[in-house]
């Protein structure tokens, strides 16, 4: 067995608590869901959670079990046609999980999110207590987009993005991303007969993700580009990332027997915690500050706080405690975001200015740096 091979039998072997997502081409066929899928997947995630593993489902589906039922596909790309229709899918969705998990005396709970349930910081406290007490009482937690409300602007993206997010708020420690691929290819294997499967990417940041999926990179269209990053942030949390066709009968099962299938991503070594996380990717910048050169070796490089001596220009209008992006003057460096001490107009004022000037200029000093680093991130994707 080659040594990635067994590296990552050696994880899954460990693994304590883990969430699968299910993608709607995985399964769904053109008759709507497809409950042999169902039943062969449940099969197998019943054994796992057998096993004493924690399993949290990330299912798609609603849409495409909807169409199904309303034996209506047409007008698909429009927002209100697919709401409507996930509305009349999800129930039948759950029912079919319900179901089969029943044969296996396994409990199983619907949630049901917006982004905007997540990007509120109590809120999602709220979400992680619900979520660990039914994991404590062993139910499996099914999750879905709340596609019936989520106008554009409150949409996840995909459920990949949110399969990410849930990774943090679960606390898991595994990745499973069922789709209709057998992993990722080094080529579109449809269009290159030579593209081979990459068995175990092990810097996931160093693969050029939007050169491989070809251009193929706006948020909520799916395919690899959202497997690959959502698997990046996995990586930066510490978690690995198996991507895995759910089309193979026995998918679960083999990789879990130590099969070398699908592609293994390994986690970084360097790991952000899980609030940086949740405020890099929970929630929207509400302006922008402009850094200068100084300071974004300080950030960048040392991973020290941002003063307002290194700020050269502030834009848009925040509050206090907001997340704003952090852009270097001139630089090529991407974006950080991080949580301003001061408001924008505050900020405006005592940028450019050292910390023993912000009293004169404030009246009072409460905080020495603009954002702390305990609230800046620096790796952010996808900005
Ligand atoms: N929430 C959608 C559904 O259940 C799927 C979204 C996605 O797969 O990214 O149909």
């Amino acid at each position: 067995m080659k040594d990635a091979t067994k590296e990552r039998l050696k994880a899954l072997e460990k693994v304590g608590r883990v969430v699968i997502k299910i993608g709607s081409a995985v399964l769904t066929s053109e008759d709507g869901l497809d409950l042999r899928v169902v039943n062969r997947l449940v099969d197998q995630i019943a054994l796992i959670h057998d096993r004493g593993v924690d399993v949290i489902l990330v299912s798609s589906g609603a849409v495409a079990a909807g169409c199904k039922v309303l034996s209506s596909c047409r007008a698909k790309s429009d927002l209100v046609f697919k709401q409507a229709t996930s509305a009349v899918g999800q129930s039948r969705l759950m029912h079919a999980y319900d179901e089969v998990f029943g044969r296996y005396k396994k409990i199983t709970a619907q949630i049901l999110l917006t982004r905007d349930d997540l990007n509120n910081r109590e809120r999602f406290i709220n979400a992680r207590n619900t979520m660990l007490q039914l994991l404590r009482w062993r139910v499996i937690p099914i999750i879905n987009e709340n596609d019936t409300v989520a106008v554009q602007e409150l949409k996840f993206g995909d459920n990949d993005a949110l399969a990410a997010l849930i990774l943090n708020l679960a606390e898991a420690d595994l990745f499973i991303n069922l789709t209709s691929a057998d992993g990722v290819f080094s080529d579109n294997p449809l269009e290159n007969s030579q593209a081979e499967r990459i068995a175990c990417i092990r810097d996931i940041n160093a693969m050029p993700i939007q050169e491989m999926c070809k251009g193929k990179t706006k948020q909520g269209s799916g395919g690899m580009y959202s497997k690959l990053m959502a698997a990046r942030k996995a990586a930066q949390i510490g978690v690995p990332t198996l991507i895995l066709s759910g089309k193979d009968r026995f998918c679960l099962e083999k990789a879990f027997e130590g099969e070398d299938l699908g592609t293994w991503i390994m986690p970084c070594q360097k790991v952000i915690s899980s609030r940086k996380f949740w405020l890099a990717y929970n929630l929207e910048p509400c302006g922008e500050v402009v850094i200068d050169q100084g300071a974004a070796r300080a950030v960048f490089l040392q991973g020290k706080s941002l003063l307002p001596a290194g700020i050269v220009a502030v834009k848009g209008e925040f509050g206090k405690g907001d997340l704003v992006k952090v852009i270097v003057r001139g630089g090529a460096e991407k974006p950080a975001v991080g949580l301003s001490n001061y408001s924008s107009s505050d900020l405006a004022l005592i940028m450019g200015k050292k910390s023993s000037e912000i009293e004169e200029l404030l009246g009072e000093c409460l905080y020495s740096e603009a954002i702390h680093r305990d609230n800046l991130l620096s790796e952010v994707l996808g900005l």
